[in-house]
């Protein structure tokens, strides 16, 4: 159960809160793709989440994708925003965030993972000992299987806060949307 709770959770990246990242000397972020920064289902990263990426760069972060998504879309969308990503990721698999740190040339506490799942974005980073960040997905339009990891991230939230890993406020915001 510890290994699925995400250090904080916020409403969207745009929510995420880079001065604390910077007090906390994380200087880069390891992204996810599909619902972090792309509504599921869609080819294209809208103009509000290319100038997210835009600023992130501009406050001084490296950024890099890591998605379960194909290579080729991963990579499409990275080039689309100048950064490096690691495609066909599966997370939670360490390797791929590895990788991305390599990319970065950043170690575990100098980086944080961003992405809507708790079994693969949050798992994964909390595993190999990197602040985890988890947002609400953009889309509800899912795949089926999504759905009902859904219900069980719901569930499993509830019963952190109840066990006190996390605050009733910061399982609302995820739980608002879902
Ligand atoms: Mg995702």
């Amino acid at each position: 159960m510890k290994k699925l709770v995400p250090d904080v959770i916020c409403e969207s990246v745009f929510a995420i809160d880079l001065d604390k990242l910077k007090k906390k000397r994380i200087l880069g972020l390891l992204v996810d793709i599909d619902n972090t920064l792309v509504p599921w289902g869609k080819p294209e990263i809208e103009e509000a989440f290319v100038a997210w990426v835009k600023r992130v760069k501009e406050e001084g972060f490296k950024i890099c994708l890591v998605s379960n998504a194909k290579k080729e879309r991963a990579q499409k969308i990275a080039t689309s925003l100048g950064i490096p990503a690691v495609g066909l990721a599966l997370k939670p698999l360490g390797r791929s965030f590895r990788r991305g740190m390599s990319l970065l040339n950043l170690a575990p506490d100098e980086v944080a993972v961003v992405g809507d799942q708790l079994f693969t974005d949050v798992l994964g980073g909390n595993r190999l000992g990197i602040h985890t960040i988890l947002i609400n997905p953009i889309s509800k339009n899912e795949l089926d299987t999504t759905k009902w990891m859904r219900r069980l991230e719901h569930r499993i939230l509830e019963t952190m806060v109840k066990r006190g890993l996390i605050s009733a406020q910061h399982a609302k915001i995820r739980q608002g949307r879902d």
